[in-house]
């Protein structure tokens, strides 16, 4: 009898016992290949030496000082790595405890901005249908997963969702990638004309959109048509990189490969690879400059912030991707992971699609390839996948896209950037097999 408040109680999960590189261990010493670094976050893989040993070197020197007392080493250097990281502007970070934290923050900086500057009746946040940006109550507000929603309305935040760049698009035929990138800017144009556009303080998307619908890259030339409708109504460009981020896609940021640089981005699951929950918010110095002449100070807090300990171990995260060169592994080994996929899956009967960017990639599943058509989502096919993939060894991620009506399963792969093109074959073998079983 379990204690705990689990997700599905009815499903009896494994017990993780350890962990090293890329394999996990459960308590009957089965060992399984760490194909999504859980949901995208373990870039260094499990139990790296460095990361434990800067862990442990600051619980010996201090565990905690409150932010409104102290900053720490820790905090200040991780925020001059991630400046060094970042185009010129984005220079300041926020730190906080995860994801959704992280998103939370950001909506109440772009806020502030706005009341800073004199429009405190820039209020409102228009999205995208296909995101996801976290589960408290704000980020759930602005998030496009309806399912997820549908059970806590009516939210707490008032919110416009806008088209996204859609996940389905393989199954139409037509369009050219500048007229339908021209649409959906175009939409955005409108909705915040529509809301009038003195009342919108940001829009918010994913760069590239990972659970809700498989890591869906944006169409060539979308943010660039989005940075300028945003410019020329006064409204934020937060992105949320909480997965896409640090180093995932072959950049450090996913934004990079844009053209463009936004305003506000949210960090999170690489950034402490799992080894501290930790999140960032990082602030252009457009923003920043108000909020510090403003009201003087940014008015939000959480008692963890800044964490000297989750710093000190995101830190110790950078160093390493930095000194062994892991964003350029990721940029290397993406196209030799691609190949590998579409060798393998290419011509896969129940294969509709293979997307993402460096070791983000998605593999999407069709009924019957001949018309593009969806599982019946009644099948439940991500969840009998995640259960094959798990019988032969394989921890993946798979979903279930909902947009505009339309659905798709997929199953999404984000393996630690130290992964080996050895384990990168035998992660497209066992999830090979792990279909074949979960359409049976
Ligand atoms: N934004 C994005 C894009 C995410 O993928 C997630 C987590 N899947 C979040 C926000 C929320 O992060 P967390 O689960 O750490 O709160």
């Amino acid at each position: 009898m379990t204690h705990i408040v689990h997700r599905n109680p009815h499903v009896p999960l494994p017990v993780a016992a350890s962990g090293s590189g890329c394999t996990i261990i459960d308590s009957h010493g089965r060992r399984y290949l760490d194909a999504s670094g859980g949901a995208a976050v373990s870039c260094l893989g499990h139990g790296h030496p460095e990361v434990r040993a800067a862990i442990s070197a600051q619980l010996d020197a201090l565990e905690y000082a409150h932010t409104s007392f102290f900053t720490t080493e820790a905090a200040e250097a991780l925020a001059e790595t991630l400046a060094a990281r970042s185009p010129a502007g984005l220079g300041h970070s926020y730190f906080v405890s995860s994801g959704s934290e992280a998103v939370e923050t950001s909506l109440k900086m772009a806020r502030q901005y706005h009341v800073d500057r004199g429009e405190p009746q820039r209020h409102r946040f228009v999205s995208r249908r296909q995101s996801y940006h976290g589960n408290t109550l704000a980020a759930l507000s602005i998030g496009g997963n309806m399912a997820r929603r549908a059970l806590y309305q009516p939210l707490l935040m008032e919110s416009h969702h806008v088209s996204p760049c859609f996940p389905f698009r393989y199954r139409e035929a037509g369009e050219s990638d500048e007229r339908y990138a021209t649409r959906l800017a175009a939409e955005l144009d409108q909705t915040i004309v529509q809301l009038g556009a003195d009342t919108v303080a940001a829009f918010v998307a994913e760069t590239v959109v990972g659970a809700t619908a498989g890591t869906v890259p944006p169409v060539p030339g979308y943010f660039r048509k989005i940075r300028e409708v945003c410019d020329r109504h006064g409204v934020l460009l937060i992105l949320d990189e909480v997965m896409s981020g640090v180093g995932r896609t072959g950049t450090f940021h996913a934004f990079e490969q844009e053209g463009i640089v936004p305003d506000i981005v949210t960090l999170a699951k690489g950034l402490g690879s799992g080894y501290q929950p930790i999140g960032a918010v990082l602030a252009h110095r457009k923003v920043v400059d108000v909020l510090h002449q403003g009201t003087g100070a940014f008015q939000h807090g959480h008692t963890y912030v800044g964490h000297p300990v989750a710093c000190a171990a995101a830190l110790a995260v950078q160093r390493i991707i930095q000194r062994d060169g892991l964003v350029e592994r990721v940029a290397t080994l993406g196209p030799r992971f691609e190949q590998m996929l579409r060798g393998a899956l290419g011509d896969h009967p129940h294969v509709g699609d293979i997307r993402g960017r460096g070791l983000f990639w998605s593999v999407e599943l069709v009924a019957d390839r001949a018309s593009n058509q969806p599982f019946a989502p009644s099948l439940k096919l991500n969840a009998r996948i995640k259960a094959a993939a798990e019988r032969v060894g394989l921890l993946c991620y798979p979903g279930a896209g909902t947009v505009d009506g339309a659905v798709g399963d997929h199953v999404l792969l984000a393996p630690p950037y130290i992964v080996t093109e050895a384990e990168l074959e035998t992660i497209t073998d066992l999830l090979h097999q792990a279909i074949d079983t979960a359409v049976q």
